[in-house]
């Protein structure tokens, strides 16, 4: 049966304006109509002074990781069953806040793949996840305990094909340092060219995409020289670079909102004096790689890696403030955080955006969040395939 929605406003994930007084008709958990609200059904939801629009997109989670000082070790301590819990209780934040696909760029076991089934199969209250498993790093690498390690060409194509055996639906590879190890500089380079290319192959075969974790130019074009998809932070872009990442059409993710959340919470968490000098340093530089991108015309995606130090699950809306804050439009922002996102998951033709055939996963926010992003924290409805979880 046939559901409207309507409201003040529907800003669609793609256009620059919104439709005034519209509607969304929802049947079957897809989205049958988009349009001004005129001979709606009987069973109309009136949301009155909102705005509906797509649900958002996370392009970069870790569902395994709870947001304190030092999250890593914490999955190390506890049972396995009291993480796969803590996922639960991720996923349904994600939810609450208007975010209803994720992509989990490296878990623990794998485990946000079966967090993802479990959404799938109905057990779960979640946003859908786009799961990569483990992250492949090379032996020691950055976040090897996300992920697996992995060294040498066959070795890491082998790694990439037991993923997607294992049921990831995208590969993630740490092709430089971070700012969670002890013994590593987020510029290092990690992962070579030569390992990388055969893991993107991979991924590509089987239909699925590539991300990598690179900070300095150096990582970065190895990445690209790879053929990955995306480049997850990028913190430390220059212009070449960025020219590059255009013409390749390769997405950036910024996650500019961890490094904001780490320097504003890590030190009162406790965290250690190793992550707060190594998140100063890229909390300056991301902001400026953001602005060229924008400038150079990259697709970008929103991402906020939450589940890091100070970044609880379901703060896409503070990612996208910020990107308002570096320069982007409120449109721009907005788009990022749902048709792009959904585009560089592989996802296009099926969320993302209000459009009809697409799955009916609709926020609704009071306010408008086109002239004020803001208005994103104050949800007033989620949908996801047409039902309020
Ligand atoms: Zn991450």
């Amino acid at each position: 049966m046939a559901v409207a929605y309507r409201a003040a406003r529907v800003f669609d994930g793609t256009s620059e304006g919104v439709i005034e007084d519209g509607a969304v008709v929802v049947e079957d958990g897809r989205i049958a109509s988009v349009g001004p609200a005129r001979g709606l059904p009987p069973n109309t939801v009136d949301l009155g002074d909102a705005t509906l629009m797509p649900g958002l997109v996370d392009a970069h989670v870790h569902l395994v990781w709870d947001a304190s000082a030092e999250p890593h070790e914490v999955v190390e301590r506890e049972s396995h069953a009291l993480t796969v819990l803590r996922c639960a209780k991720n996923a349904a934040l994600h939810l609450r806040a208007g975010v209803t696909t994720v992509r989990d760029v490296g878990s623990a076991d794998g485990l946000a793949v079966e967090i993802g089934r479990a959404v799938e199969l109905g057990i779960l209250s979640g946003p859908r996840v786009v799961a990569a498993g483990r992250a492949i790093a090379m032996t020691g690498g950055h976040g090897w305990f996300l992920g697996r390690e992995a060294d040498g060409p066959d070795a890491v194509r082998r790694a990439a094909r037991e993923e997607i055996k294992a049921g990831a639906s995208c590969i993630k590879l740490m092709a430089s340092g971070g700012v969670y190890g002890h013994a590593e500089e987020p510029g290092s380079p990690q992962l070579t060219v030569e390992e990388m290319r055969p893991a993107v192959e991979e991924a590509h075969k089987a239909g699925r995409k590539a991300a990598a974790h690179a900070y300095s130019v150096e990582a970065i074009n190895n990445a690209l020289e790879a053929g990955v998809d995306s480049v997850e932070h990028g913190s430390f872009l220059d212009r070449e670079t960025v020219g590059r990442m255009r013409e390749q059409g390769t997405y950036l993710v910024p996650t500019m909102s961890v490094y904001a959340a780490m320097a504003e919470k890590g030190p009162g968490l406790g965290s250690p004096e190793y992550i707060t000098r190594k998140t100063a340093e890229v909390l300056e530089a991301g902001g400026e790689a953001f602005r060229l991108a924008l400038e150079a015309g990259v697709p970008v995606a929103a991402g906020t890696d939450c589940g890091a130090p100070g970044h609880p699950h379901g703060t896409l809306p503070e990612e996208l403030r910020l990107m308002v804050e570096a320069g982007a439009t409120p449109q721009q922002a907005l788009r990022f955080g749902t048709s792009a996102a959904a585009e560089l998951l592989g996802l296009g033709d099926e969320v993302g955006a209000l459009e009809p055939g697409k799955r009916a996963d609709l926020l609704a926010v009071a306010g408008d969040p086109t002239l004020d992003i803001r208005a994103l924290r104050e949800v007033r409805l989620v949908l996801r395939d047409g039902v309020d979880l």
